[in-house]
């Protein structure tokens, strides 16, 4: 016999409280007693500035750096902020243009407006809805001065083809890794693969510190160049050797984009169990694909085989032709009266968000009418298909960011069974 649907006041299918029963958490994030230690520890050394490094931020910098073998990690107080020190380090400048994703979190694209500079976006691969490298040459311009990808969901972008145009017309490549920290792409690890990348420890992230962000790269001048744009002059003048760069060297230029050093006290307890924890994510998220892929109406997370996807989240696709033409949102409601966490994530792609279509950031229009600016940008319904048919019709996410430990198996197969359960009844609604 089949069960009521929740959303006709039935049963739920997903019953949280089997979790609690078996003493499992599913809240994210996990803060256990080895963050607590550090925490403690850092303040009962006073450990608690980052204006001229050192401490335990230096001990969480270099843990990354290892983690992720990169040369230079520099830690930011967001990854909003990383972001925007990585494009100042690459010498984006008021007018230039920076081509990028318009399916990503807004503050991707944000900082290069706080740049005064001009977001030109490429569309999205189909499978992966990381930005196409097939479609980036023909939007390169002499003004075009960076690219900047995202990982977006944990997976990676196919960062080879990108690197090779980025090399053909001098461009500067920076990965947004906000989503996808320990996701590796041929074998090496996000943030590692362009010239810079950031990322960030939020707490709602694959790892977090509570609030906080890094820039990574392997480049001594870029690193250099990034301290110039966010960090405090007491640790500049540690770290900058370059004399060009060091003469400028001031606090009249820079905003504040250091982090607590607490937070680098949590990040570095968590960085022990991060790759554990994706481990999972990826393993559990796999096994969910495998289930979807019996039924109509999903189509399961697709995962390039040259990577590790870190599921920040699970982002299936919603195939309404098969179910009859039943609406995405009538679909998403019944999941959810069954205890499914779903709901969609972009929404509406970035080049179409008021702001963008508005042109309003700063005032005066800039950084569109910036005296600088070269031609006039403008963004259209219809500039990046793929990413707007995604996000009209197609995208579904899924959390996953609490699967992260073996037994979190049991939500999977708690949550295949209420798609198996509405599936079978789509009629019904
Ligand atoms: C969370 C997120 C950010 C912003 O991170 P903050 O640390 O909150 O600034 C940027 N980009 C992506 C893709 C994100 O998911």
């Amino acid at each position: 016999m089949v069960e009521k649907l929740a959303v006709l006041g039935g049963p739920k299918a997903v019953q949280v409280e089997i979790l609690e029963k078996l003493n499992l958490r599913p809240g994210w994030p996990i803060i256990d007693e080895e963050e607590i230690q550090e925490v403690v520890k850092a303040m009962r050394a006073c450990d608690i500035s980052a204006a001229g490094g050192g401490g335990v931020m230096q001990e969480w910098e270099e843990a990354f750096a290892k983690y992720l073998n990169v040369k230079h990690v520099i830690s930011t107080n967001s990854c909003c902020a990383a972001t925007h020190m990585c494009l100042g380090a690459c010498g984006v400048e008021p007018g230039d243009e920076v081509i990028t994703t318009p399916y990503s979190w807004g503050q991707t694209v944000a900082p290069i407006m706080q740049q005064n500079a001009i977001p030109v976006f490429v569309d999205i691969e189909p499978k992966t809805y990381t930005i196409d490298p097939n479609k980036i040459e023909e939007q390169v311009r002499p003004q075009t001065k960076a690219i900047l990808v995202c990982h977006i969901y944990g997976h990676p972008t196919d960062m080879d083809p990108i690197m090779k145009i980025a090399e053909s017309y001098g461009l500067k490549v920076i990965e947004d890794c906000a989503q996808a920290i320990g996701a590796s792409y041929k074998g090496r690890k996000v943030g590692t693969l362009g010239h810079m990348g950031s990322f960030s420890i939020g707490d709602g992230k694959n790892m977090v510190g509570g609030e906080g962000g890094m820039v990574t790269t392997n480049d001594e001048e870029l690193h250099e160049r990034a301290l110039l744009v966010g960090m405090h002059p007491a640790r500049s003048s540690k770290e900058i050797k370059d004399p060009r760069l060091r003469r400028w060297i001031d606090s009249v230029a820079i905003p504040t984009y250091r982090i607590h050093p607490l937070s680098c006290a949590i990040a570095k307890a968590q960085l022990k169990h991060l790759d554990e924890w994706n481990h999972w994510r990826n393993e559990h998220a796999k096994c969910f694909s495998k289930g979807l892929k019996e039924l109509s109406g999903i189509e399961p997370v697709y995962e390039d085989p040259k990577c590790f996807h870190v599921y920040h989240m699970y982002s299936p696709s919603y195939l309404s032709e098969e179910l009859g033409g039943l609406e995405r949102d009538r679909y998403i409601k019944a999941l959810r009266a069954e205890g499914v966490s779903i709901g969609t994530y972009v929404g509406t792609p970035i080049h179409l968000r008021r702001r963008i279509q508005q042109h309003h950031y700063w005032g005066r229009g800039c950084p569109w009418s910036c005296k600088f600016a070269v031609r006039e940008v403008n963004y259209r319904k219809g500039d990046c298909p793929i990413a707007e048919e995604r996000c009209d019709k197609r995208e579904l996410n899924v959390g996953s960011i609490n699967w992260y430990n073996k037994e979190m198996r049991a939500i999977v197969d708690m949550y295949l069974e209420a798609f198996r359960k509405v599936t079978a009844q789509v009629d019904k609604l």
